[in-house]
C-alpha cells in the first residue's frame, strides 16, 4: 500500500508516495549504521547546536508546518500550531539537559571507584501513529539523537507529508545524512527491519495489535522494545471536585485532537452526589462545541482522520444506543463531505456494549455513576489498560487516595493528562511498557554500562 495523504475535511487526496524498494531500504539502513559510527563520537555540544537549530526552524516555519498537519490529519489549526511549538520546546529541553541526564553517575560500592556510563545503542527504528504526526516522532527523536543514537522513522501511511517534514528539518538543521531517516515502509515489512542486524532497538506508538506484532518481532530478534499503546483513561470526579474547573477540562480532555488522543479522558466516573450536576453541565458544553473546518479559528472539533475511523466510532455509539444507552449530546455523524462526528455523551453504558469495553478514539464520552471514591477507583482500574488517569478533588485526602489507588502509568490531579518533557510518559498493562520523555525516556535507548575499578 502506498503512502497517501488525504484531507479529512474534504476527502481530497493531497499526495501519494511509493514505498521504498528493497534496494533503497537496504541503502538507507546501511547509511544509518555507517552514520552511527561517527555520529556517536560527536559531542553533546555539537548535537545540542543542531537540535536548537532544528527547534528554530520549527518555530520560524510554524504556521506553514501547522497547516500541513491540519490538512493531512484534520486537527484544528490552533492545535497544530501548539503541536509544532511543543516539538520545538522539547527539542530545546533535551538540547539543554541531555548531557546532565546522561552524565557519568558515580555509585559507591566495594570497588575503589564505580558507576554507570550511558552510551548510545545504535540505529533505533521508530514506528509512529498519525494522531500527533510531529510530536510522537519528536518525543522519540529528540532524546534519541541527543543520546548519540541515529533514528529511522516508519511513520503511519496516512501522514507522509509530516514524515518528510521531520526528515527535512533535521537535515537542514545540520544533522549528518543518516542521523534521522524517513522510511516509506509497509507495516508488513516492519518485522523484517527489526530483525536486521543494522537495527539496535525499536519503539512503537500505536494500537495493541501493532504493539503485539512489533513486540513479537523484537522478542524474536532479542532487541530492546518500547511500546506506547492505547488506553481508556478515567476522569474521576470526586465529592470535593470543583466543577467549574472540572467540567470545561472534561470537555477539552475528551475532544482534544478531535477525540483521537491516547491520553484523552474517555470514561467520566462521577460520584453519585455530583453526578446530575456534572452530567448536565458536561452534556451542555459538549453539545455547544463548534464542529467544522479545522482551519477556521471558530472551530472546536475538526473531522476524524478517515472514513474508517468515523465508521468505527459511529458503530460503537450505535451499538450502545441499540443496547439501551442514553444519549445526552450528539450521537450521530455530521452530514456532508468530510469525516465529521458530533461530540457525544452517553450514559447507561454496560460491559455488554462495545463502548463499555473498547477504546473510543473519537469525540465520544461515557459518563458512569458510582457511589463513592472507592468505587470510582475500582471502576477506573477495571480495564485492561493503564495509561493516564485524571482525578478532580480539592480535598487532599481524596487526592492521595486516588493517587495511590489508580493503576496507571500517570496520575494527574485537577488537570487533564498531558505529556511534559520533564516527566516520564508511558503506561502499564495493555497500554505498553517503557517510558518516553524525562531522564527515563532518554535512557531507554542507552546502554547503562556498569564501570567497576578494583
Ligand atoms: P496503528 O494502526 O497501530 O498504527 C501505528 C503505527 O504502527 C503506524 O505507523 C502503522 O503503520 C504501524 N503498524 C500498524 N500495524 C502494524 C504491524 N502489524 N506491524 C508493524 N507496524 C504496524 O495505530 P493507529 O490506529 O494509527 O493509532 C491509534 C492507536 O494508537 C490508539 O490505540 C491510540 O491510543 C494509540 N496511541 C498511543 C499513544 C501513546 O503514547 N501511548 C499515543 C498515540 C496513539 P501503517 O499506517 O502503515 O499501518
Amino acid at each position: 500500500m502506498p503512502y497517501v495523504s488525504t484531507n479529512p475535511t474534504t476527502g481530497e487526496v493531497l499526495a501519494t508516495f511509493e514505498e521504498h524498494s528493497d534496494a533503497e531500504l537496504d541503502a538507507l539502513l546501511s547509511r544509518a549504521a555507517s552514520t552511527f559510527t561517527t555520529y556517536r563520537q560527536t559531542s553533546f555540544e555539537q548535537r545540542a547546536t543542531w537540535m536548537r537549530t532544528a527547534a528554530e526552524l520549527y518555530e520560524g516555519e510554524l504556521p506553514n508546518i501547522a497547516e500541513v498537519l491540519t490538512k493531512e490529519m484534520g486537527k484544528t489549526f490552533a492545535a497544530a500550531k501548539g503541536e509544532v511549538a511543543k516539538c520545538a520546546m522539547t527539542m530545546r529541553y533535551y538540547a539543554e539537559h541531555a548531557e546532565q541526564l546522561l552524565g557519568y553517575q558515580e555509585v559507591s560500592s566495594p570497588a575503589s571507584s564505580s558507576g554507570i556510563r550511558y552510551e548510545p545503542l545504535g540505529a533505533i527504528l521508530a514506528v509512529m501513529p498519525w494522531n500527533f504526526p510531529l510530536w510522537q516522532a519528536i518525543r522519540f527523536a529528540a532524546p534519541a539523537l541527543m543520546a548519540g543514537n541515529v533514528g529511522l522513522l516508519k511513520h503511519a501511511s496516512n501522514v507522509p507529508q509530516s514524515a518528510l517534514i521531520l526528515e527535512d528539518v533535521f537535515r537542514r538543521a545540520g544533522f549528518p545524512e543518516g542521523a534521522f531517516t524517513n522510511l516509506f515502509l509497509a507495516s508488513k515489512n516492519v518485522a523484517k527491519v527489526i530483525a536486521d542486524d543494522r537495527i539496535a532497538a525499536v519503539t512503537l506508538t500505536g494500537s495493541e495489535a501493532a504493539g503485539r506484532s512489533v513486540a513479537s518481532a523484537a522478542g524474536t530478534a532479542l532487541k530492546k522494545c518500547v511500546l506506547e499503546l492505547g488506553g481508556s483513561d478515567p476522569f474521576i470526579v470526586a465529592e470535593s471536585a470543583d466543577l467549574d474547573k472540572a467540567v470545561p477540562m472534561a470537555v477539552t480532555g475528551r475532544v482534544q485532537n478531535n477525540g483521537q488522543s491516547c491520553i484523552a479522558a474517555k470514561r467520566f466516573i462521577v460520584v453519585a452526589s455530583r453526578y446530575d450536576e456534572f452530567l448536565e453541565a458536561f452534556a451542555t458544553q459538549m453539545d455547544a462545541l463548534v464542529v467544522g473546518d479545522p482551519l477556521d479559528p471558530a472551530t472546536n472539533v475538526g473531522p476524524l482522520v478517515s472514513a474508517a475511523q468515523r465508521e468505527e466510532i459511529a458503530g460503537q455509539v450505535q451499538d450502545a444506543i441499540d443496547k439501551g444507552a442514553t444519549v445526552h449530546a450528539g450521537g450521530a455523524a455530521v452530514e456532508g463531505p468530510g469525516f465529521f462526528y458530533r461530540p457525544t455523551v452517553l450514559s447507561g453504558v454496560t460491559p455488554q456494549m462495545r463502548a463499555g469495553v473498547e477504546e473510543l478514539f473519537g469525540p465520544v464520552a461515557v459518563v458512569i455513576k458510582v457511589a463513592d471514591l472507592d468505587e470510582a477507583i475500582t471502576v477506573a482500574n477495571s480495564t485492561p489498560w493503564g495509561l493516564g488517569s485524571s482525578v478532580w478533588a480539592e480535598d487532599a485526602t481524596e487526592q492521595q487516595r486516588a493517587i495511590a489507588g489508580l493503576e496507571a502509568g500517570m496520575v494527574f490531579v485537577n488537570a487533564i493528562v498531558a505529556s511534559v518533557p520533564e516527566l516520564p510518559f508511558g503506561g502499564i498493562k495493555l497500554s505498553g511498557y517503557g517510558r518516553e520523555l524525562s531522564a527515563l525516556g532518554i535512557r531507554e535507548f542507552c546502554n547503562a554500562k556498569t564501570v567497576y575499578v578494583a
